[in-house]
């Protein structure tokens, strides 16, 4: 046997092993019981055409009651298969109570939400269209401290693949993405039965029952179950074609308009150009002095394919790297608008919520040397990293500070006491002596003068005060190898990149003594995807960002080729990534320092 003729039993494998994990993420859905609840003080979110019998509200709102569960969501136990297979890729039951940082999901069919939660919210209860229900499933859970997903009788609405799309994109998540993997499970089922027709009929088979195991076992038993699993090999091109084209709705409408408003703001900018966004040039490292300063790497914007080209130099003295020529104060404006905030927020809001590992690693270093009364988050973007820690350490206080508008929905959304909103060392007077911890993860590196920002928090904290610092490793093998495609250098974001002894002899000879230091944890994604990835989104750029160029039929087709190439390559490289392991000494691609101002 050659290569290709594993290829289908390599297919029936990872499909059935991977509809075993969708099952494991569904097993804690358990079903509503039949109870009366004394109060009915819950409101009531429902999709369109959904039906809620009165003695099942009234079960859930009891349910809701006994598990303090402040929003709810009703999946009905007969939801087609489409749906189900949608809800175990979007969420696991297991972690879906403890992941605090992660947007709310749920079915679509109907939602519970306590009182209160919808005005903090500014969100309405009643019938919703399916991308406003998406939507508010998204958010609402963002708003509360506990939330739930639970089965109740059905029937599901009469929902078709029509409204999938707008569903998905209220969500917030990828579709052209989920699309692409859909067709490239299908197309590897139809290349096995080409090249191996005995061994493909098994993965054709494992392929139809991937239904049967994702539902074994759990409370849902979808109406179409029998249909769906026959006639998935025909079905799946139709539901994903019905996906695409589906109808958009309100919310992809606003998006759309937004997308216009942008194009109309960036296109005078790009007309003038973005050489003017650059400073001169400096000769000397600007952590050391020394003259020894060459050419590191050269890169673009990797993350939103803004043009520009941007240069990172080393220092060979000292081995800081940093941007040179920097960016002008214009030049940060244009290039960081809408990466966290504005067109950006829904992307950024999806990276943060799937980082909850860090966020209990970084809260756990510290928990490990003192018990903070106070904590200050700066660079905390929407307060993700206080929402996720205050778990760790439910005796902390966490508040947060950011040049974006995010801080001031984080305090709304009571991930944080309190929002600051502008640069740390001009809040210095205001923010001294009130706080036990600073925490600056990823933020060092975009700062224009990390020194200033390293005396103000010494200033800010006080003897005794711990100053944890996490960011991203400039010595990582994978930097040098990767080139411009190495995601931690984030072009033309970070301004400066430090070695870590550099950084433990700045925090020394400010009076600060170093108490912990990790590499492995600190670990930031794996680097050979993260560079096709960057790859990809240069090859094939979304045609509808507003600072790109009018599209054409080539820039639609350089697209559905970058998503066609996902699939495949991100295999590879995650393959790649882990064969390399041994041969990689210091393969972390960041580090977390914990240090504390000596006391007086
Ligand atoms: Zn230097």
């Amino acid at each position: 046997m050659n290569l290709l003729d594993w290829l289908p039993v390599a297919t029936a494998g990872g499909l059935i092993l991977n509809a075993v994990r969708l099952r494991d993420r569904l097993s804690g859905l358990r079903r509503v019981r039949p109870a009366e609840s004394a109060r009915d003080d819950y409101a009531v979110i429902t999709g369109v055409g959904a039906d809620l019998h009165e003695r099942v509200r009234s079960a859930a709102i009891a349910h809701a009651h006994r598990t303090g569960a402040q929003v709810l969501d009703l999946v009905p136990c007969d939801l087609p298969v489409q749906r189900v297979l949608d809800l175990a890729r979007s969420v696991d039951l297991g972690s879906y109570a403890r992941n605090l940082a992660g947007p709310g999901r749920g079915a679509g069919h109907a939602m519970l939400v306590a009182p209160g939660v919808l005005s903090r919210a500014a969100s309405t209860a009643g019938t919703l269209a399916p991308g406003e229900f998406g939507a508010a499933t998204a958010r609402l859970r963002q708003y509360v401290a506990t939330a739930g997903i639970v089965v109740v009788p059905g029937p599901a609405a009469a929902s078709a693949d029509a409204s999938r799309r707008a569903w998905l994109r209220g969500l917030g998540e990828p579709v052209e993405l989920i699309l692409a993997g859909t067709m490239a499970a299908w197309t590897l089922v139809l290349a096995g039965l080409l090249v191996q027709p005995a061994a493909g009929l098994a993965a054709l088979g494992a392929y139809c029952a991937v239904p049967y195991i994702v539902c074994a076992g759990t409370a849902l038993r979808p109406r179409d179950l029998h249909r769906a699993a026959l006639l998935r090999p025909v079905l799946t091109p139709w539901t994903c074609w019905r996906t695409l084209r589906g109808p958009r709705s309100s919310w992809e409408l606003d998006r759309a308009a937004r997308l216009d408003e942008a194009r109309a703001h960036y296109r005078p900018e790009l007309a003038q150009g973005v050489e003017r966004f650059l400073e001169r040039p400096r000769n000397d490292c600007p952590w050391c002095g020394s003259l020894a300063v060459k050419l590191h790497v050269s890169c673009r914007d990797i993350i939103q394919a803004k043009p520009g080209r941007f240069r990172l130099d080393r220092c060979r003295d000292c081995g800081h790297v940093f941007q040179n020529p920097r960016l002008t104060v214009a030049g940060l404006d244009f290039y960081y608008r809408d990466v966290y905030d504005g067109l950006g927020a829904e992307a950024a809001e999806r990276v943060f919520a799937g980082q909850a590992f860090w966020y209990r690693a970084r809260a756990a270093m510290v928990a490990a040397h003192t018990a903070p009364g106070t904590w200050l988050d700066v660079g905390t973007g929407h307060g993700h990293f206080p929402r996720t820690a205050a778990a760790v350490l439910p005796g902390t206080v966490f508040d947060g500070l950011d040049l974006g508008d995010g801080v001031a929905e984080a305090q709304r959304r009571g991930w944080i006491r309190r929002g600051y909103q502008g640069q740390f060392p001009e809040l210095v007077d205001e923010l001294a002596g009130r706080y036990d911890v600073i925490s600056m993860h990823h933020y060092l590196e975009h700062t224009r003068d990390p020194f200033n920002e390293l005396d103000t928090a010494v200033k800010v904290l006080g003897p005794g005060g711990h100053l944890l610092i996490e960011v991203p490793d400039p010595e990582c093998v994978y930097g040098r190898l990767l080139r411009g495609f190495w995601i931690p250098w984030l072009p033309p974001q970070h301004q400066h990149l430090f070695p870590i002894e550099n950084l433990k002899r700045a925090l020394t000879a400010r009076g600060l003594e170093v108490v912990a230091e990790a590499r492995r944890s600190a670990q930031q994604g794996p680097d050979l995807p993260g560079a096709v990835l960057a790859a990809l989104n240069l090859l094939g750029p979304d045609p509808a960002r507003p600072w790109g160029p009018a599209p054409g039929m080539a820039d639609h087709g350089r697209r559905v080729l970058a998503l066609l190439l996902a699939g495949p390559l991100l295999l590879i490289a995650f393959g790649a990534q882990y064969a390399m392991r041994p041969f990689v000494r210091s393969h972390s691609n960041a580090y977390r320092i914990l240090a504390r101002v000596a006391a007086g």
